[in-house]
């Protein structure tokens, strides 16, 4: 008897494809990453034939899926929604808030806590967004940030990406407290000119949410501010390799000249995909709710993509397993560089990279055995299979 388990073919590391290649796993962490045929000893083989064997996928920003949103609050909403993008390959997950009450924050917080390591914690995104900027959150759900509300999320230990935006009062104060808990430190749904991503930059800001949506332009900036014309988000990013951003690449939202651009300017290790998922991934054509389920906001979905009638996109209904063959499909990003905007880009800004993130001796068993056209056929979490 072994209690061990390989697989054997394409390996895709971070920065290249290994044929032939061995990942030998044991007790759901990887033991050993080589290029030889198995033996015996090895155990149990998968093999990826033509396809590949890749890293667990990672979203740092996802609201749902199944028809379950975080929001919802409950034990039960939270573990449908993680299971969404679990069995389609996403083995780390962090479940993000929209805007709404505090009460509601808290919920969807415990809630998140029950469902297993695979949630390492929740990306607070709603509430601190900028009053013209809530995209389709309810707007009623936003407000400034105040210390004696944060804190009490962050005092839960489970806040691992802080989203607010850079030009509301207080947000300076925000992001410091958001360093201290130790969280990727994010400017979204925001207004903000150069000047004040620089002093959000100063107090620990190194990332944006979705580029190019709900964030300022130099024409929004200068609208708001005036002349000079000064610069945006959009600059700041670009011009600054400390800061990373994400891309979502489900082909609806960003046609392919704006993804590959942002490929080109930031790279693979500053810039994500994500899937920014809502409930109505993998559920039929039609009207749901974005955020809590009794007080969020209607979307439609045509299974596509979310939107609201006459408004604009609502947020997306894939899984980050498709955002990655989109981002290959429409840029030139080869396949481990793809895959690696999903997976250890994320773990690094995250500071999972450690134990997750890629194929690499002494990390967790995480692995995705996908086709050749990178559907995902198998899941194993921690060595375990899932489907
Ligand atoms: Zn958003
Ligand atoms: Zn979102």
């Amino acid at each position: 008897m072994t209690d061990r388990l390989s697989f054997h073919g394409n390996i895709v590391l971070p920065d290249r494809i290994l044929p032939n290649g061995l990942v030998v796993t044991r007790r759901g962490r990887i033991i050993e990453v080589s290029q030889r045929t198995p033996d015996p000893e090895d155990g149990p083989v998968v093999k990826s034939g033509n396809g590949f064997i890749a890293p667990g996928y990672i979203d740092i920003h996802v609201h749902g899926g199944d028809g379950a949103d975080f929001m919802d609050g409950t034990p039960e909403a939270a573990r449908i929604a993680a299971d969404a993008h679990l069995k389609r390959g996403t083995t780390t997950i962090f479940p993000t808030t929209t805007t709404g009450r505090a009460k509601e924050i808290h919920a969807m917080i415990r809630a998140c806590q029950s469902v297993g390591d695979r949630v390492p914690g929740i990306h607070l995104y709603g509430p601190y967004f900028a009053e013209h900027k809530a995209g389709c959150h309810k707007k009623s759900g936003r407000r400034n940030p105040t210390a004696k509300e944060y804190e009490s999320y962050f005092a839960t230990g489970f806040v691992k990406i802080a989203t607010c935006a850079a030009e509301l009062p207080g947000a300076l104060d925000f992001y410091r407290a958001a360093k201290r808990a130790k969280c990727l430190i994010t400017c979204g749904h925001s207004d903000a000119s150069w000047p004040e991503m620089a002093a959000a930059f100063e107090a620990g800001m190194r990332h944006v949410d979705h580029f190019w949506c709900a964030m300022s332009s130099v024409p929004s900036v200068r609208a708001r501010l005036g002349t000079p014309m000064r610069g945006s988000m959009a600059e700041f990013v670009l011009a600054n390799p400390e800061m990373s951003t994400e891309v979502i690449a489900d082909g609806q939202h960003l046609a392919p000249e704006l993804l590959e651009f942002a490929f080109k300017m930031k790279g693979a290790q500053r810039l994500l995909l994500v899937t920014d998922a809502n409930r109505a991934l993998g559920m039929p054509p039609g009207e749901y709710i974005f955020g809590p389920k009794r007080a969020g906001t209607k979307f439609m979905s045509d299974g596509k993509v979310g939107y609201v009638p006459n408004q604009g996109l609502a947020s997306s209904v894939i899984p980050l397993s498709e955002a990655v063959r989109v981002m290959h499909r429409d840029t030139s990003a080869t396949i481990p560089e793809a895959i690696r905007m999903a997976s250890l880009t994320q773990a690094e800004r995250t500071g999972l990279a450690r134990n997750r993130g890629s194929i690499a001796t002494g990390k967790r068993a995480d692995i995705l055995v996908l086709n050749r056209r990178l559907e995902v056929r198998q899941v194993y979490l921690e060595g375990r299979r899932l489907n």
